[in-house]
């Protein structure tokens, strides 16, 4: 079956469209009709080959959300017409012991990426969800919730895990102070989680202009990390921090912000390393951490939530033609909160 995509040909072009096969389903696989697919920074990382990880061509895309049009004849957990996601994986080993304790992000084998890697038979590329339709086994498909907004719904198969998956493994608590660092498709996520489980969220952003937005997403604070005065201010101040900015700062300066025992989640990826120092740590036995987005089941539970709190990304829906244009904003943190592609601009 052709779909119509968009793919990085080559090292170095921009977006362009393009037309991949995907394969019949097999007994196990679940054939999906696209209709959103949100844009991550970790895409405009990897389109630019800024982890030195890329391979080409590349079709970026781990937000995918759409309509099952046809199942394999073995398949039991999705039908025709349901509502569904996939997020950054498309298949794991399912034999290893992290697989079996349904951290399938860290197969012993390596999972299959659902781009710029290979399926489980280390051969086969495969191409994300900037694309009309995907072919995925029912695994690695997530249902998710009807009452949910489908534009604003395809985010959280990624920046909603990364966040959620953070704040359930640090235990995140009515009357905890959170803070979130940078206010993008992440951190907006972020928020909203953490206020939805009672936490009191204060937001650090580089952005003046966020600061309303903050708000209204649920933080009752904002402190810009450009004033110095801010890291003096709230010094001692979080029991958990979760750090998404997509650029080197230094994580020193953050720490600094936690109580004793206290734990900063790095889930965004800056190209380069920083520099911690033993005291920042030592002084308060503080606790730096990072996270991988967060298995299926996790998933699973992450949208079940977001069903039942009506929680859902703040999206601004694009045309095909406008992905590079996207990637140029979210480079200069101009994203509110989320770019999602409408699949069906994907022809054209
Ligand atoms: P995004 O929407 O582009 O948001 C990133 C935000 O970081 C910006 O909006 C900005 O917020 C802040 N920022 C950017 N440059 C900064 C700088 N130089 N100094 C301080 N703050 C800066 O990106 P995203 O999609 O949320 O992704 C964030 C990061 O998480 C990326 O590195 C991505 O690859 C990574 N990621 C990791 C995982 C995981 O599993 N760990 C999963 C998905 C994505 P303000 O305007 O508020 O400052
Ligand atoms: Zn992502
Ligand atoms: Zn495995």
């Amino acid at each position: 079956m052709k779909a119509h995509a968009y793919a990085v040909v080559s090292e170095g072009r921009p977006l362009e469209p393009y037309v991949i096969e995907r394969r019949d389903p097999r007994p196990f696989d679940v054939a999906i009709d696209v209709l959103y697919c949100g844009i991550c920074h970790s895409d405009v990382h990897q389109a630019r080959g800024e982890w030195n990880n890329s391979t080409y061509p590349m079709v970026p895309g781990h937000e995918i959300l759409g309509r099952v049009t046809r199942v394999g004849e073995r398949v039991t957990r999705h039908r025709v017409g349901d509502l569904v996601g996939v997020g950054c994986m498309v298949d794991s080993c399912r034999e290893c012991s992290p697989c079996r304790d349904h951290h399938e992000q860290f197969c012993e084998k390596d999972c299959a990426w659902t781009y710029n890697g290979t399926e489980m038979d280390r051969t086969t590329p495969t191409y994300g969800g900037y694309s009309t339709h995907v072919v995925v086994n029912e695994a690695f498909v997530l249902r998710v919730p009807e009452s949910l907004d489908p534009a604003g719904a395809a985010p959280l198969l990624c920046a909603g895990i990364t966040t959620f998956s953070p704040l359930r493994q640090w235990g995140c608590k009515p009357g905890d102070r959170v803070a979130v660092v940078g206010l993008g498709g992440l951190g907006h996520m972020a928020v909203k989680l953490a206020a939805a489980m009672g936490a009191e969220v204060t937001m650090l952003s580089t952005s003046e202009s966020k600061a309303k937005d903050a708000a209204r997403l649920g933080a009752k604070a904002f402190a810009l990390t450009r004033d110095e005065a801010t890291f003096t201010k709230l010094a001692k101040s979080f029991d958990l921090i979760v750090d998404t900015v997509s650029a080197p700062h230094a994580y020193d300066d953050y720490l600094r912000l936690l109580r004793p025992y206290g734990v900063m989640a790095i889930v965004g990826v800056p190209p380069t390393a920083t520099p911690v120092s033993a005291g920042s740590l030592i002084m308060g036995n503080r606790r730096l951490v990072g996270s991988l987005i967060g298995g299926v089941a996790e998933t699973q539970e992450m949208l079940d939530f977001c069903g039942e709190k009506g929680i859902v990304a703040d999206v601004e829906v694009i045309a095909a033609s406008k992905i590079n244009e996207a990637y140029e904003r979210m480079g200069r943190s101009d994203v509110r909160y989320r770019f999602v592609i409408d699949a069906s601009t994907l022809r054209s």
